[in-house]
C-alpha cells in the first residue's frame, strides 16, 4: 500500500512528490501522456523564480530527475478511477490497481485548440495561449488574439501595451467581453478588431509565419509574429466528475489545504478551482498539499 498516489506529473505533482518523499513517505506517480506535464512543452520559460531562462522539457526533467532521487515511485500509466474504500483508496489505471491511502488529483487543464491541421506543431512555435507566461516574447511584433470574450480581452488589452500592430479575430459579428474592456480596447490604436471570422489554417515551417483567415467576403491571408488562442481551458476532470464536487466550469472545489470534498483526496494544480493557473501557484498547491497530508500520517 501507498501513502499517496499522485495523478499526474505536472509542477504541481512534482513539488507534493518532493515534499512527501523527502518525509519518507511511499509515493507513486502516475502519468498518461508526458513527463512535466504542460510546461514541456514550452520552448522557454522565463518566470520562474531563481532560474533565469530554461527550456520547458529541462525544467521537466530536472523535476523528475529530482522525484527519482527521492526514491518516487513512476508508471506510465492512465489512471481511469478512484474507489474510496474503509481506509483507503483504490486507483484504477489502463494497466494495474494500486492502493493508496491519500489520493492527490493533479491532471492539470488543457488550452481549447482551434482544431486546425498541424496546429500542435506551432504551439510553442508561434501559437501561444497565456499572455503572463509568453507575452514578452511578443514586444513591437505582429501578434493576432484568437477569441472575444473575457479572456481574450484581457490578453489583447494587455499584449496591446507593447505590441506594435495586435489584431483581434473574432468569430461572432461582436465581442462577448465586458462592456468597459471592450470600449478600452476600441480606443487603442494599435489594435483591429476583425468580426465574423476564422481562422482556417497555420501557415509557417518551424515558426508561424502567417494565418489564414475567412469570412463572408473569402480568404485572406495575415501576416503575423504570434497568435494567441483565447477561446477557454478544458479540466482534465474524468476522474473526478462523477466522485468530487467541482465548480461550474468542471474544476475541482478545494479548501485551503487544497481538500476536495471527499475526506483523502485532494486537488492540486491547474485542475482546481482558482483564478491564476501558472507554475508557481501550481508548486504552491503541491506545497500546501503534501504538507496538509504529512500531518495526517504523521498524527
Ligand atoms: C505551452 C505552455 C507554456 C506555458 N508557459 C508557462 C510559463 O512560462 N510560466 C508559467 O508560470 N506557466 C506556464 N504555463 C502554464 C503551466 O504550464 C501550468 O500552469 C502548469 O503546468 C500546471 O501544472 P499542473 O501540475 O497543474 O498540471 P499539468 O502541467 O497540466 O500536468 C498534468 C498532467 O497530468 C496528466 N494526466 C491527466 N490526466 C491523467 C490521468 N487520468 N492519468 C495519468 N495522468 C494524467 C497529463 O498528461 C499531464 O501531464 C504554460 C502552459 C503551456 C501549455
Amino acid at each position: 500500500m501507498f501513502d499517496v498516489i499522485i495523478v499526474g506529473s505536472g509542477i504541481s505533482a512534482m513539488t507534493s512528490a518532493i515534499y512527501l518523499a523527502r518525509s519518507s513517505k511511499k509515493v507513486l506517480m502516475l502519468e498518461c501522456e508526458q513527463i512535466g506535464g504542460a510546461i514541456a512543452s514550452s520552448p522557454r520559460v522565463e518566470n520562474y523564480p531563481g532560474i533565469k531562462s530554461i527550456t520547458g522539457s529541462n525544467l521537466a526533467s530536472n523535476l523528475y530527475e529530482q522525484i527519482e532521487n527521492f526514491g518516487v515511485e513512476f508508471k506510465f500509466e492512465e489512471a481511469l478511477n478512484i474507489k474510496k474504500n474503509k481506509d483507503s483508496f483504490t486507483v484504477k489505471t489502463d494497466t494495474d490497481s494500486y492502493k493508496s491511502k491519500f489520493v492527490i488529483i493533479a491532471t492539470g487543464a488543457k488550452y481549447r485548440r482551434l482544431g486546425l491541421e498541424n496546429e500542435e506543431d506551432f504551439v510553442g512555435n508561434g501559437e501561444s495561449f497565456c499572455v503572463a507566461c509568453d507575452g514578452a516574447f511578443y514586444d513591437n511584433k505582429t501578434v493576432a488574439v484568437i477569441g472575444g470574450g473575457n479572456s481574450a480581452i484581457v490578453n489583447a488589452i494587455s499584449l496591446s501595451e507593447n505590441t506594435k500592430k495586435l489584431y483581434i479575430i473574432q468569430n461572432l459579428s461582436k465581442l462577448t467581453g465586458e462592456k468597459s474592456q471592450v470600449e478600452k480596447l476600441k480606443k487603442k490604436d494599435n489594435v483591429e478588431i476583425i468580426y465574423d471570422t476564422v481562422v482556417t489554417k497555420l501557415n509557417g515551417d518551424d515558426e508561424l509565419e502567417s494565418i489564414e483567415i475567412e469570412n463572408k467576403d473569402g480568404k485572406k491571408v495575415l501576416k503575423v509574429d504570434g497568435i494567441f488562442v483565447s477561446i477557454g481551458q478544458l479540466p482534465n476532470n474524468d476522474l473526478a466528475k462523477d466522485l468530487i464536487e467541482l465548480d461550474d466550469y468542471g474544476y475541482i472545489k478545494v479548501d485551503n489545504n487544497c481538500k476536495t470534498s471527499i475526506d483523502g483526496i485532494y486537488a492540486i494544480g491547474d485542475i482546481r478551482s482558482k483564478k491564476i493557473r501558472q507554475l508557481t501557484t501550481s508548486t504552491a498547491d503541491g506545497t500546501i498539499a503534501a504538507i496538509s497530508i504529512i500531518n495526517e500520517l504523521d498524527k
